[in-house]
């Protein structure tokens, strides 16, 4: 082994070949692909809120409060000392402390803050660095990205809540949002007999006065099964009211100054994303207005979901990239058989794959991102925006936790303790893939996406072409892309593969124009190659390992 400074003289022994603590990370300047990305897709000039996120999330304090926040998960405090019922979860204050800071720098509603001008692509990039420091608190952040549209649709509700929403003030109190210095906003759709399947909705509406249907008061009554985030002030909820499935915005606190008849039952003791309360909760004629037409309440709450969906797609490359920095970290100084880690040959593989991977993730959500910028006045970017954000949601997802299981692997033993961040990210990896659309859910909507949104494939296509010409695996990707596109036998049976195959074809072109040659060759040799087996650490020898390693490292 190369003689180390001890890092610390104990009595029986030095401690020797252990990394340095990381310390402060700064997750802007050190990512050189997430700020390309950012330029290139239309969001160049709001490098400054960018870089003012990444050096304060990427901070060993703001670490050890994520740390924190997950340690000491929320309690149901049903009921005040008196016997009132108040159905609050009290959260650790590192967990408000996250809130403030993540809501001070507009993770939740950069995109509305900055219309028509690249705000989802802004927008992208500070979820991508937030979800590298924490997932809890990303939970009601992406719920009020992602809530505008729906609220849209009826007026008085916009005007009065939209507002709320814009505020860059997180106010923690549980008093009513009117009073308040800002808002947050949670969505009720799951219930016990379906989640993907909300049609299966028991949850009853009726009318509270004389009028019905959109802006117009209703009672509803039922249970939702998981409610993510219950301190927001409000939530999208779904109910059938006699028209049908409609959607609601339900408020914490009552028009008449009461708390709403919501009652939380019971805190899940889930796997990950522990510093998240994820309820549930029982509705006895809880106040709300009707959102959108009645029985469109799907259509309504629609648009927040495919929100929530982008949301998952680059929270998903911010995981995969902060399990990279911490592999990187870890490989560079610690040394076995003569040689840092970082400097075996194998290792250098498994990285270089790894951070190919991150650069897949992060272009294709950033590139959906923009599309959802210049959705509003093109058709075309509309269509890509529609199709690319479900194809992004199952790949980015999908590919995580493989990927944090293996960045977890390159720490060794260390990598599996809890005090390193590896654990909480290993146990937040599954859940995007769950929430917003499972798998199956989300290659399923991507046939819908081809069969009701005549432009989809076109625009696929039409973006696909920018990359032609310059990679022979890239092309041969394309060429079968087109055919199995064109092939409707089993499309259901077939959803996955096909699916995976869109979204590896478009990586690969995005990559090819964009990145630099390293990594598009890499990623083309290996995910467009026959016999790629998805694995990491497999890629051909040909690969410029040092070029993609050097380029993923923090500066
Ligand atoms: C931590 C956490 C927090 C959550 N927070 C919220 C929240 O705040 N609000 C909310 O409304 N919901 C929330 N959810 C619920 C989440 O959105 C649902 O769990 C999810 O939509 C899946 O629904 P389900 O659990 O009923 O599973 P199911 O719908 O029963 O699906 C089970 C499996 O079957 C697959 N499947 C379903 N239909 C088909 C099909 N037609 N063909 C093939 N396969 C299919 C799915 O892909 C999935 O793999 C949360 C979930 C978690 C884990």
């Amino acid at each position: 082994m190369t003689p180390q400074k001890p890092l610390a003289q104990l009595p029986t022994h030095d401690v020797i070949n252990m990394p340095p603590h990381m310390g402060d990370q700064d997750l802007w300047q050190d990512d050189v692909a997430l700020q390309e990305s950012v330029r290139r897709e239309g969001a160049g000039w709001a490098e400054a809120d960018m870089a003012a996120l990444g050096k304060a999330a990427g901070s060993a304090e703001t670490f050890d409060k994520a740390d924190q926040a997950n340690r000491f998960p929320p309690e149901l405090r049903a009921y005040d000392r008196y016997g009132m019922r108040v159905n609050q979860a009290i959260f650790h204050p590192t967990y408000h402390d996250l809130m403030s800071l993540a809501i001070k720098h507009q993770v939740g509603n950069f995109a509305w803050n900055n219309l028509g001008k690249g705000g989802h692509v802004g927008n992208a990039a500070l979820i991508y660095q937030f979800n590298q420091v924490e997932g809890g608190v990303m939970c009601p952040m992406a719920m009020l990205y992602s809530s505008f549209p729906s609220l849209q649709t009826t007026p008085a509700v916009a005007d009065e809540w939209i507002p709320r929403l814009l505020s860059t003030t997180y106010d923690q109190r549980d008093i009513p949002a009117a009073e308040k210095h800002g808002s947050t906003i949670g969505m009720f759709m799951t219930e016990k007999q379906g989640g993907s399947d909300v049609r299966a909705n028991t949850t009853q509406a009726t009318p509270a006065g004389a009028s019905r249907g959109i802006g117009t008061e209703y009672l509803l009554s039922g249970h939702k099964y998981f409610c993510s985030a219950p301190m927001c002030d409000a939530f999208l909820t779904l109910a059938y009211s006699e028209g049908g499935l409609s959607c609601f915005l339900v408020p914490r606190w009552r028009p008449d100054g009461l708390r709403n008849g919501m009652f939380l039952e019971k805190i899940k003791d889930k796997l990950g994303n522990r510093s998240n309360a994820s309820t549930e909760i029982e509705l006895h004629d809880a106040w709300g207005i009707m959102v959108g037409d009645e029985g469109r309440g799907i259509r309504t709450i629609i648009d927040m979901v495919a929100g929530n969906r982008l949301y998952c797609a680059v929270s998903s490359a911010g995981m995969m990239r902060q399990g990279l920095v911490q592999a990187l970290h870890h490989t560079q100084h610690r040394h076995a058989f003569g040689k840092a880690l970082i400097e075996q040959p194998l290792m250098q593989n498994v990285l270089a794959d790894l951070a190919v991977e991150v650069e897949a993730a992060l272009a294709l959500s950033m590139r959906v991102a923009r599309a959802l910028d210049e959705a509003d006045t093109n058709e075309d970017a509309a269509a890509f925006a529609r199709i690319g954000t479900a194809v992004a949601k199952y790949w980015n997802c999908k590919r995580t936790a493989g990927h944090v299981a293996e960045s977890l692997e390159c720490h060794g033993g260390p990598g599996y303790i809890e005090e390193s961040i590896m654990p909480r990210l290993y146990r937040e990896a599954p859940l995007n893939s769950i929430w917003e659309g499972s798998g199956n859910v989300m290659c399923l909507d991507v046939l819908r996406a081809m069969h009701r949104t005549p432009n989809a494939i076109p625009a696929l296509m039409a973006e696909l072409s920018l990359a032609k010409g310059a990679n022979g695996l890239l092309d041969g990707a394309i060429n079968y892309l087109e055919s199995e596109l064109h092939n409707r036998e089993n499309l259901e049976l077939r959803a996955r593969a096909l699916t995976e195959q869109i979204a590896i074809t478009l990586q690969g072109a995005l990559l090819v124009q964009h990145a630099p040659s390293a990594v598009s060759d890499a990623f083309c040799a290996s995910r467009l190659a026959p016999r790629w087996s998805g694995a990491y650490g497999g890629l051909p020898s040909t690969v410029d390992f040092d070029a993609i390693i050097e380029r993923a490292r923090r500066n």
